[in-house]
């Protein structure tokens, strides 16, 4: 039965040429299909229909002044997708190709993504068509005051709360949270991922990548095998690819191959982690340059033939649909037999299916990445409570949730008897909480 059909089709005419938010709610609409039929008051209290349109969102001009006095316009976007479970919260994502129907996915996807944390977190996603590459720290900065001159209308410690995504991280939160605090004169938990000195939270930085290790060791775990001794190739050389790479090697893994979007390394020695962090956190060079430092490493042009290296796991932490079905073949031919999503929706829906299919360990990106925003929840509760916890108290509540994740996603999965289906148990376990919320609170 596909009770969700006329809700697909629907969301088809209101948002036509959204590539990948249509993706995203195909998916989740098809995974929860079977939930519908089990709740009917939820059918009629409109919840699918309601879920899958945004409850608020911004689009604005942000103008700022470059280098050499030119002034530049940039297209600004919060969306406000979800408030049922708690104020919004998502990142945000500075680059050229971002649009409204990207950040619609991604504010899409965080509502489902917030609900795997079991914190209070409803979802958003914002950002801007502005491309960080190549500008200066002070084009970097003016940028930065001048969309949150806008931003700060919307967003606050208990209405919306914003983060980074591909390109924002700590440099951008502070300029944001500079600015934001020249308007408001107040000191507060409005954006996360804020520096250590200002009310940043120790592990958020790891987050990301961290947790995606400590939910696929999970996954792994449960079918016998683990990162111990395994190959691992990670797209990706942004926070979410360096620290899962970081957690791989911990975890006694083989880091081989990681990327960034011109082409590949390969080094069959294992990656010096220490040279990628030196040429991509602090020069902000191309991953090229490993090479002249490695020998023994080779760098290939062409990001996703990354998938052509033979590895045990597979991590994609790049962008969304990084890869395709081709890339899957070729991954499973060469023995592949887990992939861990550390991106928001970086496998193509056909990628998936094939994965699924061939009974390859699969954790989908709302799960697998789920940590970076669990603690940057975190780090909102400190805030409030005017307190900082260790290190290690942040790394074990993470890996708590992280762990907790995966038992809800397949517990899921075979609840509705799609066992080891984690795409569809984590869709099932994170829309539960949300609708249930919806519902009570009315229409
Ligand atoms: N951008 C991250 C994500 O996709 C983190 C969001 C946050 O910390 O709010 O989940």
């Amino acid at each position: 039965m596909n009770v969700l059909a006329d809700v697909m089709e629907q969301v088809v005419k209101k948002n036509p040429n959204e590539t990948e938010f249509l993706q995203a709610v195909k998916e989740v609409l098809e995974s929860i299909d079977p939930v519908a039929e089990k709740h009917p008051e939820w059918v009629k209290a409109g919840i699918f229909s309601r879920i899958v349109e945004p409850e608020r969102q911004i689009m604005f001009r942000v103008s700022w002044v470059d280098d050499n006095g030119n002034v530049q316009v940039n297209r600004g976007f919060r969306v406000q997708f979800n408030s049922a479970i708690g104020p919004y919260k998502g990142g945000l994502r500075f680059h050229p190709s971002v649009n409204l129907g990207i950040i619609k996915f991604l504010g899409f996807e965080q509502i489902f993504k917030n609900s795997l944390t079991s914190l209070p977190i409803g979802g958003g996603k914002g950002g801007s068509d502005f491309d960080p590459k190549g500008k200066s720290d002070g084009e970097i900065m003016r940028f930065c005051q001048s969309f949150m001159c806008e931003l700060a209308k919307h967003i606050g410690a208990d209405t919306d709360v914003p983060a980074g995504d591909i390109g924002v991280g700590g440099r951008e939160i502070g300029y944001l949270y500079g600015m934001y605090k020249r308007l408001r004169n107040e000191f507060t938990g409005v954006l996360t991922g804020k520096g250590l000195t200002y009310g940043g939270s120790l592990t958020r930085t790891e987050a990301t990548g961290y947790g995606l290790c400590y939910f696929m060791e999970e996954a792994l775990n449960a079918k016998g095998k683990s990162f111990k001794d395994a190959t691992v190739a990670i797209s990706g050389s942004g926070n979410v690819a360096i620290y899962a790479a970081q957690k791989v090697q911990q975890l006694g893994g083989k880091v081989v191959a990681m990327s960034d979007s011109n082409g590949y390394i390969y080094d069959p020695e294992g990656i010096k982690l220490a040279t990628v962090q030196q040429l991509k956190e602090v020069d902000r060079v191309r991953i090229s340059r490993y090479v002249e430092v490695h020998p023994g490493a080779t760098y290939q042009d062409g990001c996703a033939d990354i998938w052509s290296i033979k590895c045990d796991i597979a991590l994609p932490c790049a962008t969304q649909n990084e890869l395709d079905e081709k890339s899957a073949q070729t991954l499973i031919a060469n023995g592949c037999y887990a992939v861990g999503e550390g991106a928001n929706m970086p496998s193509t829906p056909e990628a998936v299916n094939l994965f699924i299919d061939k009974k390859v360990i699969f954790g989908p990106g709302k799960a697998a990445n789920a940590g970076g925003v669990a603690t940057s929840a975190l780090e909102m509760s400190q805030n409030s409570m005017r307190y900082s916890w260790t290190f290690e108290e942040v790394d074990a509540k993470l890996k708590d949730i992280m762990v907790n994740i995966y038992k809800s996603a397949s517990e899921a999965a075979k609840e509705y008897g799609q066992e080891d289906n984690l795409v569809v148990g984590a869709n099932i376990a994170g829309f539960i909480k949300v609708a249930n919320a919806m519902y009570a609170q009315g229409i």
